[in-house]
């Protein structure tokens, strides 16, 4: 039996995070994912969007949350000798009279030192300028590097499996550990990481899983030079040469992972509001972010099987907030500090 302290279920943004997280504090972690293809960080663009919505809401917590996470990524590629997290310029263009408004209400009081208008605001060749906007600095993180690195770091020191878990009949308990016995594994706590298919776990099955899924095209633009990520009710986000990303729908109903016309028309229509020069669709991509009513992540060790505990509901902030979130659950794990009540596993069990 391979014994450690920690086996993560999950190896997308949530479980990543927390792997690395305990291993830098020492522990013995390994990690299991069935290494599905299409998940919803494998989709990801990765954006950490400081200002969003039609109100301009500065993202929650955002001076803690960023620094923490430009620190982590920094520290995870220079671990892995790669390159995956930038800080980025964004651009905002405003689309209506009412986020003019919203601005000048709130760019003095909410955002002063986060935005910037620079003089053009963009080519008006090439963009639909006249509204206005305004230049904040967010970052990208390069989701499927990151996990690909991650995976192939911990593959070479035997901390990485694939294996699908199945979390009633592979678990075996004892006083103080979990044991796997169809994996030949045992460790002191599991800790499930799974994004939306936690709805379908037994062990959570109240938690008010919502879902959305979010669909994203990827485009070929041959003359468009914009290298800052492009926001204007959907984003446009260079990825290589002259290939750009375009994203993404949010949607309540269908949660399922297949990429639809009307998505893909959304997203096309969207775009040409703002962009002037043709596009040509290359690859288009469908996956369900994992939200939890509420809408904050929740973390925590099941209180009648505390060898069991949970990570999740990172919807549409993964790459904002699981470095932070990994931290602070390590935090509580050691018994460090107590767990913020909102994030809190117990209050969405019903216990
Ligand atoms: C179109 C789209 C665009 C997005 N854009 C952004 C963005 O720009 N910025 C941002 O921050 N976020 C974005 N997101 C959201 C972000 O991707 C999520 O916050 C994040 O993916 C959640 O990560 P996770 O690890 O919780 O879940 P997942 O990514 O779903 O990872 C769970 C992993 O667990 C594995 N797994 C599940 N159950 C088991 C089991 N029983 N056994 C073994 N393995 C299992 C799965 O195969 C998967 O690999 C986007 C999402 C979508 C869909």
């Amino acid at each position: 039996m391979i014994q450690s302290d920690y086996l993560i279920v999950g190896q997308g943004l949530a479980g990543t995070a927390l792997a690395w997280t305990l291993i830098k504090r020492g522990y013995r972690v390994h990690i299991l994912d069935r290494c599905e293809p299409i998940t919803s960080s494998k989709i990801a663009a990765g954006l950490i969007t400081p200002i969003t919505g039609l109100r301009l809401v500065v993202s929650w917590r955002l001076d803690e949350f960023l620094p923490f996470a430009t620190r982590f990524y920094r520290s995870v590629e220079q671990q892995t000798d790669t390159h995956f997290f930038e800080l980025k310029p964004m651009l905002r263009l405003f689309s209506s009279e009412q986020e003019q408004e919203q601005y000048r209400e709130r760019s003095q009081t909410h955002f002063p030192e986060l935005v910037s208008v620079p003089e053009p605001l963009a080519d008006p060749e090439t963009f639909e300028i006249s509204r206005g906007g305004f230049e904040m600095i967010g970052g990208q993180l390069d989701v499927p590097l990151y996990l690909d690195v991650t995976r192939r770091y911990f593959e070479s020191r035997s901390w990485f499996q694939q294996a699908e878990i199945d979390p009633v009949n592979d678990l075996e308990f004892q006083a103080t550990n979990v044991r796997l016995p169809r994996w030949n594994l045992q460790a002191d706590k599991i800790i499930f990481c799974e994004g939306i298919h936690s709805q379908h776990n037994p062990w959570f099955r109240t938690i008010p899983f919502e879902g959305a899924k979010g669909e994203i095209l990827t485009l070929k633009i041959p003359g468009l030079k914009e290298r800052r990520v492009v926001h204007r009710g959907i984003w446009l986000a260079h990825w290589k040469e002259d290939l750009y990303r375009a994203g993404s729908t949010y949607h309540r109903e269908q949660l399922d992972c297949e990429p639809t016309p009307a998505g893909r028309e959304e997203i096309c229509s969207r775009l040409s509001e703002f962009l002037k020069l043709p596009v040509e669709v290359i690859d288009h991509r469908a996956a369900v972010r994992p939200v939890i009513r509420g809408r904050l992540p929740i973390m925590g060790l099941h209180p009648e099987q505390p060898q069991i505990g949970f990570f999740n509901g990172f919807a549409s902030k993964g790459s904002l907030q699981t470095p932070w979130m990994a931290d602070h659950f390590s935090d509580i794990l050691e018994g460090k500090v107590p767990l913020e009540k909102q994030l809190d596993l117990s209050r969405k069990l019903n216990f």
